[in-house]
């Protein structure tokens, strides 16, 4: 069920308004990540999530036991992924010839062929980052399933947020689809207990994620949040970026940051739309030579002709895996190019200081973060192959700089939609939605 916040009572209002209702006067106050409305947080029926009535954002979700649900997905997701790394992943057989494989083994080879920045961002993704969410989660939903605040709350809750985006589970998985049909002509596949694995832990981590309700953890943190009696009708507030605590506007030059979770406070983030030209310029850049060098080479008998990202594709339709090739297309070339025009088309509105329909503005702003890492399918694929397919003359699979190029691409872009600030959208539209900037009580710099 989806409910927008503004089915709750005096949930979707300004500071101002919320001082006139005493009803509401004890309940906490958010202001929204997309375009900094304030809601107060009420009960609502399980399963329900509240979004934003402004900007339709997501606010928050309400999951009963969400602390001891999430406990009880991380645990299983901890000993998958250590199964998925220990199993043998894929075994390969041809003329006679077995080659065994374990998760990172395609990483690893990369190292040696002198690719060591691709493996280092494939290890990272599918590996490093995934078992620093899972370990940091764990590290603060047992002590919380206690009532005890953990150690280093804010620190680790700061830590798992940032890498959340960087872990790429699911576009492994894919990757490993793909890899398995891109083999089916080359040798014989077994895929191993540890694809199973990483099946299961894919939907166990996509579990976690939809039970997790932040304000559950925080409310072992012993900080106080504010209530709507706390804020003076017209206040300057500021929403804390990690963790979404309010403070009053004063706390920002005290430098001690978030009194929740540590973070630095800005209203907006810091030179957003520099910052977010600057790695879309670097990721335009890159774009040309990622998709003219090739990525990789398979070849069979001693034959093979270096493949680019689109004769890969070509490929795929040729053997006749329509499905996969659209797939292919859609991630390696529509969605970072699309995702570059749509930043900078983004960039432009708020530059002219637009106030054309807001709200799809944000909803593309949302599009942009959500695509961007499935762009990683190809890299994964890459990495896959070369450490799989080292039948000598039988069949081989080289890795390419174009891969290395193409991966730059992908991480600029994510990067690019990391710094770009979706309040911005909204900070020249203060007539929308009968917020005016008389009772707006969020101040814009
Ligand atoms: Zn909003
Ligand atoms: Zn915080």
């Amino acid at each position: 069920m989806d409910l927008t916040s503004s089915a709750y009572p005096n949930s979707a209002s300004t500071g101002a308004e919320l001082l006139s209702d005493n009803s509401s006067n004890a309940a906490e106050v958010i202001a929204c990540p997309g375009c900094d409305q304030l809601h107060s947080i009420t009960t609502a029926p399980a399963g329900t999530k509240a979004n934003c009535s402004r900007c339709h954002s997501f606010l928050y979700r309400q999951v009963p036991n969400s602390i001891s649900r999430c406990l009880a997905l991380y645990i299983a997701a901890a000993a998958l992924l250590l199964m998925a790394n220990l199993c043998s992943f894929i075994t390969l057989e041809a003329g006679g010839t077995t080659v065994d494989s374990v998760m990172l083994t395609g990483a690893f080879s990369l190292f040696e062929r002198d690719l060591g920045l691709l493996g280092l961002v494939v290890i990272a993704t599918s590996v490093a980052f995934p078992a620093i969410v899972i370990v940091g989660m764990l590290w603060l939903l047992w002590p919380a399933s206690l009532g005890k605040r953990p150690w280093f709350m804010g620190p680790v809750f700061r830590l798992v947020q940032a890498l959340i985006p960087w872990s790429m589970i699911g576009v492994f998985m894919l990757g490993t689809l793909l890899a398995a049909v891109k083999l089916q002509g080359l040798a014989a596949v077994a895929p191993g207990l540890a694809v199973v694995a990483v099946m299961v832990l894919m939907v166990v981590m996509a579990a976690a994620k939809v039970n997790f309700e932040p304000q559950a953890l925080w409310s072992v943190s012993g900080v106080e949040p504010l209530t709507a009696a706390d804020i003076q009708p017209g206040e300057i507030l500021v929403s804390c970026h990690s963790c979404d605590l309010l403070h009053k506007d004063i706390d920002t030059h005290s430098h001690s940051g978030c009194r929740r979770c540590g973070a630095a406070l800005h209203r907006r983030k810091t030179n957003s739309l520099q910052r977010t030209w600057a790695l879309m310029a670097a990721a335009s850049v890159l774009l040309l030579p990622a998709n003219i060098y090739p990525i990789m080479t398979a070849s069979k008998l001693g034959k093979g002709e270096p493949d680019t990202i689109l004769s890969g594709v070509q490929g795929l339709i040729a053997s006749g895996y329509w499905g996969l090739a659209l797939i292919v297309l859609f991630a390696s070339l529509v969605v970072p190019i699309m995702k570059l025009i749509m930043l900078a088309y983004l960039m432009v509105s708020v530059r002219r200081q637009s106030s054309w329909r807001p709200r799809d503005r944000t909803k593309i702003y949302h599009l942009t973060e959500l695509v961007g890492a499935w762009s990683m399918i190809d890299i994964y694929l890459v990495a896959l192959l070369t450490g799989l397919v080292q039948l000598g003359v039988l069949a081989n699979v080289t890795a390419h700089v174009g891969a290395v190029f193409f991966c730059g691409v992908v991480v600029l872009t994510m990067l690019a939609a990391h710094s770009f600030d979706p309040r911005l959208i909204w900070d020249n539209t203060d007539h929308d939605n009968g917020a005016n900037s008389a009772d707006r009580a969020l101040a814009i710099t």
